[in-house]
């Protein structure tokens, strides 16, 4: 995903009004950035942001916040939402290994995991965005009612995924194995960049939904 020999995309993103240069300072206040009160649910390893940009516009009293961790796929959403406007999404450019010295103590009410990256070597399991180092880190800040939404098409993250739930002290309230054919869980479902490509291929699309 990661685009490179794009010149100059750190100054562009610089210059972007919808960029939060030092999200730090936001921490228990992001409230403060949108000007409201409209709860905030994010997407961790956006991409270039076709997913938030598309429920940012069809959800105006929801605010929406896109964490990407490279400035030269980041840089591709900046420039399709300075064409597109929306007052209610913001981005970051930040690994989230560092999202607890972002977001303060439930302040999240909905965390979005999309086609994270699989980390396929043991080693690496605690990088995965599904592991359970993470789901301790996204239990700080999400709000007591909040929910995770992980979708891949990705079998064996999937499985890894579905396994650090209970030792993590998560729960599942939905499940499926191939979300484009499932009743419940397709509807309203907006289809991420990674998504289409995979399912267009025949990929069936993995999804589930949690809490604790
Ligand atoms: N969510 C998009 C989609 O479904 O089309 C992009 C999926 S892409 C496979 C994974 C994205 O997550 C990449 O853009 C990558 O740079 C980003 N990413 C991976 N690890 C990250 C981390 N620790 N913090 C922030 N972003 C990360």
């Amino acid at each position: 995903m990661r685009l490179r020999n794009v010149t100059g995309s750190r100054e562009m993103i610089a210059g972007s009004r919808f960029v939060v240069h030092e999200p730090a300072l936001q921490k228990g206040r992001w409230h403060e950035a949108f000007g409201n009160d409209h709860p905030i649910h994010i997407e961790i390893g956006m991409g270039k942001g076709r997913f938030l940009m598309a429920l940012a516009a069809a959800n105006p009293d929801i605010n929406y916040i896109g964490i990407e961790k490279y400035s030269t796929v980041l840089l591709r959403a900046v420039q399709k939402l300075e064409a597109q406007e929306l007052a209610n999404l913001r981005l970051v450019r930040m690994d989230a290994e560092e999202i607890c010295e972002v977001f303060g103590q439930g302040e999240v009410a909905r965390i979005y995991l999309n086609f994270s990256d699989p980390w396929p070597k043991d080693r690496h399991a605690k990088r995965r965005l599904p592991s359970r180092q993470f789901l301790a880190r996204y239990h700080e800040l999400l709000a007591p009612d909040g929910r995770i939404e992980f979708k891949t098409d990705n079998a064996n993250l999937f499985d890894f995924a579905l396994g650090e739930l209970e030792p993590a002290g998560w729960q599942l309230e939905a499940v499926t194995r191939d979300l484009h054919h499932d009743e419940k869980l397709f509807v309203g479902n907006i289809m991420t960049e990674y998504e289409e490509r995979f399912s267009s291929m025949g990929n069936p699309i993995y999804k589930y939904i949690i809490y604790r």
